[in-house]
């Protein structure tokens, strides 16, 4: 397993018009190895650019970003994305799709079988193995999208709003998956978010941006993931109104428009992207 770290990294796109886009400034967040973190914010305020920097998919303008106390120069095979429309490729099966980070990875056939096979049965689509992606449900293709995460042993796992096109009881029962999923590999995890609650539930920390230019406006410890009735608690709802508050308060420190975003009830409601 692996720590993922953000030091001091600030992103100014030049590409987005006259005036140049500064989207992160000098975040410092460290994941340490085995841990789960939630970020959530405001639509446009880096939360992608973060991840897509964490998986060394792009450099940052200024600072660093290390994994295992090393610089990132490139995507490195150990760390997963998962994105919110799956990245399925349509003309291959269930199973094609799962094992094809080990394709590209050159593993050989028969321990692309046994860690495909594995990884369908942790996500619970053995019996779909044969089947098309457009045959999935909405919540199976987010499955099969993780159980290609996890045969590729991913010891980093980002998620970028992976959740966020599936219905509220889906997406709690995936959820759960991933909590299950976390508690048993105990990989690295950062998780994008625009609810509240999912970052209560799945996040030992909750990173809470500020509007753009992404900031770290707050960071919540949050050490009941996992328990036993988490979601049901008491001290879960008292998480959940914290986080609203500090994401009202980013949005009020930055004087953006944008407060009406989160103008929602509280805790359940989500904010919008
Ligand atoms: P989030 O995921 O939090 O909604 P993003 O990280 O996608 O935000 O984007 C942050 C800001 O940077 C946005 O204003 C977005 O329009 C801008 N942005 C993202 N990628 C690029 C790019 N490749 N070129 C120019 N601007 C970009
Ligand atoms: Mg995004």
């Amino acid at each position: 397993m692996s720590s993922l770290e953000f030091n001091h990294v600030s992103v100014t796109f030049a590409d987005a018009g006259d005036t140049p886009l500064h989207a992160v400034d000098d975040v410092c967040l460290t994941v340490p190895d085995g841990e789960s973190v939630a970020l959530i914010g405001p639509s446009g305020c880096g939360k992608s650019t973060l991840l897509r920097l964490a998986c060394g998919l792009m450099a940052p303008g200024a600072g660093k970003v290390l994994v295992d106390g090393a610089e990132l120069t490139g995507p490195r095979r150990g760390t997963a994305l998962i994105l919110q429309d799956f990245g399925l490729l349509p003309w291959k099966s269930v199973f094609a799709n799962a094992e094809l980070g080990l394709k590209v990875a050159g593993v050989p056939a028969a321990e692309r079988k046994r860690r495909t096979e594995t990884a369908l049965a942790q996500v619970g689509l053995s019996e779909f193995r044969d089947a098309w992606p457009a045959h999935l449900s909405g919540g199976m293709k987010q499955r099969l999208a993780i159980a290609r995460a996890l045969a590729q042993d991913a010891d980093i796992l980002l998620m970028d709003e992976p959740l966020s096109a599936l219905d509220a009881l889906l997406r709690e029962q995936l959820q759960q998956t991933l909590l299950d999923l976390w508690l048993t590999r105990r990989h690295t995890a950062l998780l994008v978010t625009h609810s509240i609650e999912e970052a209560v539930f799945l996040g030992q920390r909750i990173v809470v941006l500020s509007p753009r230019p992404g900031r770290i406006h707050a960071l919540v410890e949050n050490p009941h993931v996992g328990r036993e009735g988490w979601r049901a608690s008491e001290e879960f709802f008292a998480v959940c109104t914290e986080v609203r508050g500090l994401l009202d308060e980013g949005v009020a420190a930055s004087g953006a428009a944008t407060a009406e975003a989160f103008a929602t009830t509280a805790p359940s409601a989500e904010v919008q992207r």
